[in-house]
């Protein structure tokens, strides 16, 4: 059988642990022997970003920039346990969040969903989308605890202009806590953009909650300036057949609670980092859940939405069966491929894209899964597969629909 071509390179990302093994096993298994593909390679392994002082991270970025496609396996953001662990010479920055700056982009977290597994919410047919804005807010602060009675105060200071002196509380018996947050104008418009462009590509409709009859100058900034960029797509709203709402949060929390599903829900960054979870949770399985960074000039980049599943990868070290759930890092791939078939026009590479995703889908819906599924499928599983057997049989699926 001849391979399928890819006109344009995917950038790849490898990572760490559990997901790197992984990984080779899918581009082993399940992708180089059907396309014939570019893949301009950076290995974001620990070992490799600390070798190259974290360039590789910043290269890996501007090459997505390039290429415009990106798939990335799950990867170590280290911290002082770490440090020892890899012996680094240096506590790293998360690499996500290397590529969300350098990408400016937003994160937007998929569930896949199969027949047999039931959400934990009754009404949930359709997939719920999250896109979290990942610039500011409580992430970009300054806190600090009060000691004693005093008057705090934030002070504005316009370039070649006049200081402003905003009163934010006289403590007078004892402290208290402060905390100073901010976000940009470009950053929340970037943000509506990416969710507008995303609403647009899945045809689903947006929904964007915020608190702006408290927060009437913070919140209502966010409500007013997604509200202008989704006005200027009116056209291609209509013409997708998908609509626009602004709800308060609370609001959105208790219609989520009995809405069918399948929306794109845009959360400012606190909420987006809270709800993500509760969806993901809800829908089933941390291995079950994709997430895609999104820039404004359109930019993608795919990967799973876990970690590199430490406490599993040790097992493997030890010699031990693993069974963990490579669904969500086979549709990372998946994601990759069809968005360069869409870009590059070509439906063959899309087509290739659908039958994987067809392959995993079906198998599960059949009852064959990795352990953390066993309890979740309904009928219950008899038995579950390791780590490479759900792999195999995967790969002799989708030889079978080629
Ligand atoms: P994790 O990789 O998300 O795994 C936590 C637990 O969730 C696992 O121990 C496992 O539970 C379950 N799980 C997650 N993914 C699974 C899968 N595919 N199949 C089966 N079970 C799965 O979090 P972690 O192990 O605490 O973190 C490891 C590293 O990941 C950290 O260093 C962190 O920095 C990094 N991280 C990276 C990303 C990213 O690159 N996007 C995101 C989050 C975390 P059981 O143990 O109960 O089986
Ligand atoms: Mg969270």
């Amino acid at each position: 059988m001849s391979k399928i071509k890819v006109k344009n390179p995917i950038v790849e990302l490898d990572g760490d642990e559990m997901t790197r093994i992984i990984w080779a096993s899918i581009k082993g298994k399940l992708i180089l022997p059907y396309l014939d593909v570019d893949l301009e390679y950076y290995d974001l392994g620990l070992p490799h970003r600390d070798e190259t002082d974290d360039a590789v991270t910043t290269e890996a970025a501007l090459a997505i920039k390039k290429h415009r496609v990106g798939v990335k396996c799950a990867t170590i953001t280290p911290d002082a346990d770490r440090m020892d662990e890899y012996k680094l010479k240096k506590c790293w920055l998360s690499p996500n969040g290397t590529l969300r700056s350098i990408l400016d982009g937003t994160v937007f977290r998929k569930p896949i969903t199969v027949k047999n597994i039931e959400p934990a919410v009754r009404s949930w047919k359709k997939p719920i989308m999250i896109g979290r804005h990942a610039y500011g807010d409580i992430y970009k602060s300054q806190d600090f605890v009060v000691p004693g009675p005093g008057v705090v105060e934030m002070v504005y200071t316009p370039e070649g202009g006049e200081a402003v002196t905003i009163p934010v509380h006289t403590f007078k018996k004892g402290g208290g806590v402060v905390m100073g947050m901010h976000n940009a104008d470009p950053s929340i418009i970037s943000f509506a953009q990416a969710c507008i462009a995303y609403a647009l590509s899945e045809k689903v409709d947006l929904w964007f909650a915020a608190k702006d009859t408290i927060s009437k100058k913070y919140h209502g900034r966010f409500k007013e300036l997604f509200g202008a960029e989704v006005a200027k797509r009116e056209a291609d709203f209509q013409a997708a057949g998908i609509s626009y709402r602004y709800l308060l949060i609370d609001d959105a929390v208790a219609q989520i609670m009995k809405h069918e599903g399948g929306m794109l829900w845009a959360c400012m960054n606190y909420d987006g980092d809270v709800f993500s979870d509760m969806i993901a949770s809800g829908f089933g399985s941390l291995g079950m859940m994709t997430s895609v960074l999104v820039s404004p000039d359109g930019c993608f980049e795919y990967e799973a939405a876990h970690g590199t599943v430490r406490r599993h990868y040790y097992e493997h070290l030890k010699g031990n069966a693993t069974s963990t759930n490579s669904v969500a890092s086979i549709f990372a791939w998946t994601g990759a491929i069809r968005k360069r078939g869409e870009l590059d026009g070509t439906p063959e590479v899309v087509g290739f894209a659908d039958k994987l995703e067809h392959a995993v889908i079906s198998l599960i819906e059949e009852g064959v899964v990795t352990k953390d599924l066993v309890s979740l499928v309904v009928p219950a599983a008899k038995g579950y597969e390791n780590t490479e057997g759900f792999l195999d049989q995967v790969a002799k699926r989708l030889q079978s629909t080629l």
